[in-house]
């Protein structure tokens, strides 16, 4: 492509995208096809010659832009809401034209270092213990898979070397979870081999926090079987509630038995910027390891996910692998990203958040989110105040856990409960349907929840009236039916 074809194209689709941020709001937020729509419209081989970029953008808008969902529409409020921003757009830009490979030093030494300062920079922003170094991956499946992983190099059974399949004298190795823990945990233990058996569920109080005597009980209870218990991994923001599991008093179990304590805190981690909300992170200072994801909460476009962890060398240990072709004379004096996981190349994706924490600051990012936690707390006071709705677990942060429970209230729990999952279930699909708006939802306590999650930069108190009133339109809709 000539210059002056980069030059014509790029600033049309920069204009394009400005025009799509500024419009996405009058896109149906949940993609309005069916499955295999796309493919149907797609050829099934290749072009042979290329085809001029007018065509390929046009098929932007004609194919792919209805077979979007809007993670950015601001009444998108399902899952966790998220969402890019203007700096975050331009550091994608600029590393994609950079393409560097993180893997050395040498390789990229932008890439290599901005990392260490900007995660310093947010461990700062955090309220985190300067004992804790950051580390970039793509995910928080991936972060906290790669601190189960330093873990378990830390428990010395030369499973580097020897591995775990065939071993007569490898004990049952066991990490410790909420019932409440984000699946990704439970993929992170099978894929590091340790299988589902090496993950123990701990049951949850009432708020949905991990119950710290029966994580004890746990502990107790599998040592005297001869299982190895090895890592606990707290959650800060689960995702079905956002509760926050009891830290400061998991911490002494881990010390008492020689565990490694790991925090997900991939959602409310973010929250920490917000002085007085860093709260949520107390005892996270004795942590070994916590993943936060910038790439959820502050304004980072997907994906960045941040690994703090206080024993690089173990991870280093579990991972570093350095063949004769990336041997450099540096090697020694610098810190090589792939040294610390399994990736080799790396993407440069500090750029991004190095720039939307120097076009934001600790304030404006601080400001973006207190203002989601106001409109959750908004939305959760008309739950409250209204007789047909109510909340199903404390509000925390931005995420808003309810359900529809109109009359009649039958005597018998279960029977409540059955019609209320179908008709909030209903509620939801019904609301998805109109295109406006955006939830999801989950069980707690068994019962259909719906979840109202605010995280979007550009979403404001008229969207999340708007979804109050779809909602409750929904609900009358569903209540004025004939019972079939
Ligand atoms: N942990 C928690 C608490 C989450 O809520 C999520 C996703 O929502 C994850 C981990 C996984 O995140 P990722 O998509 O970055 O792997």
């Amino acid at each position: 492509m000539s210059k002056e074809e980069f030059r014509r194209f790029g600033h049309e689709l920069i204009d394009w995208i400005a025009e799509y941020l500024e419009q996405v709001e009058n896109l149906p937020v949940l993609a309005q096809i069916q499955p295999g729509d796309l493919k149907a419209q797609l050829p099934v081989s290749p072009p042979q010659k290329g085809e001029a970029m007018e065509e390929i953008i046009r098929d932007v808008d004609r194919l792919i832009v209805p077979a979007l969902t809007h993670w950015s529409h601001p009444s998108f409020f399902a899952y966790f809401a998220t969402s890019t921003s203007a700096p975050g757009i331009f550091g994608e830009l600029l590393s994609a034209a950079f393409d560097n490979k993180a893997m050395l030093w040498r390789t990229s030494p932008a890439s290599t270092e901005l990392e260490e300062v900007t995660l310093d920079w947010l461990r700062q922003m955090m309220g985190l213990d300067a004992g804790l170094t950051g580390i970039i991956y793509d995910t928080a499946s991936v972060s906290s898979m790669h601190a189960i992983a330093a873990a378990r190099e830390g428990v010395e059974l030369r499973i580097r070397e020897e591995g775990m399949s065939g071993r007569k004298d490898l004990p049952l190795l066991r990490v410790y979870v909420s019932e409440q823990s984000h699946s990704s945990i439970e993929k992170g233990v099978i894929t590091l081999g340790l299988g589902q058996r090496g993950l123990r569920k701990i049951p949850v109080d009432s708020e949905f926090r991990m119950d710290v005597k029966a994580l004890a009980a746990a502990v107790e209870e599998d040592k005297q079987k001869g299982i190895v218990p090895f890592c606990v991994v707290a959650t800060v923001g689960t995702t079905s509630s956002s509760s926050i599991d009891p830290v400061p008093e998991i911490v002494p179990i881990c010390e008492n038995h020689r565990m490694w304590l790991h925090v997900d805190a991939a959602y409310a981690g973010s929250a920490a910027v917000v002085p007085e909300l860093r709260y949520i992170l107390k005892g996270c200072e004795r942590a070994d390891s916590l993943a936060v994801n910038p790439h959820k909460w502050l304004f980072t476009p997907f994906d960045l996910s941040v690994l703090y962890c206080r024993h690089m060398d173990l991870l280093r240990r579990a991972f570093s692998l350095v063949p004769e072709y990336l041997r450099t004379p540096e090697q020694e004096q610098v810190r090589s990203g792939s040294d610390y996981g399994v990736q080799l190349g790396r993407r440069f994706r500090a750029l991004k958040l190095w720039m939307v924490i120097r076009y934001f600051g600790q304030d404006g990012l601080a400001a973006r989110i207190r203002e989601h936690c106001r409109l959750a707390k908004l939305f959760a006071s008309w739950v409250e105040e209204s007789p047909d709705w109510e909340l199903m677990a404390p509000l925390r942060l931005a995420l808003v856990c309810f359900r529809a429970c109109p009359p009649p209230a039958e005597a018998d729990e279960i029977v409540r409960n059955k019609r209320l999952d179908v008709l909030n279930e209903a509620i939801m699909h019904g609301v998805n349907a109109t295109g406006e708006a955006l939830l999801s939802h989950t069980k707690l306590n068994d019962k259909l929840t719906l979840r109202l999650s605010i995280g979007n930069i550009r979403t404001t108190e008229k969207h999340v009236r708007q979804v109050w009133e779809l909602l409750n339109e929904q609900l009358k809709l569903l209540l004025a039916q004939p019972a079939s």
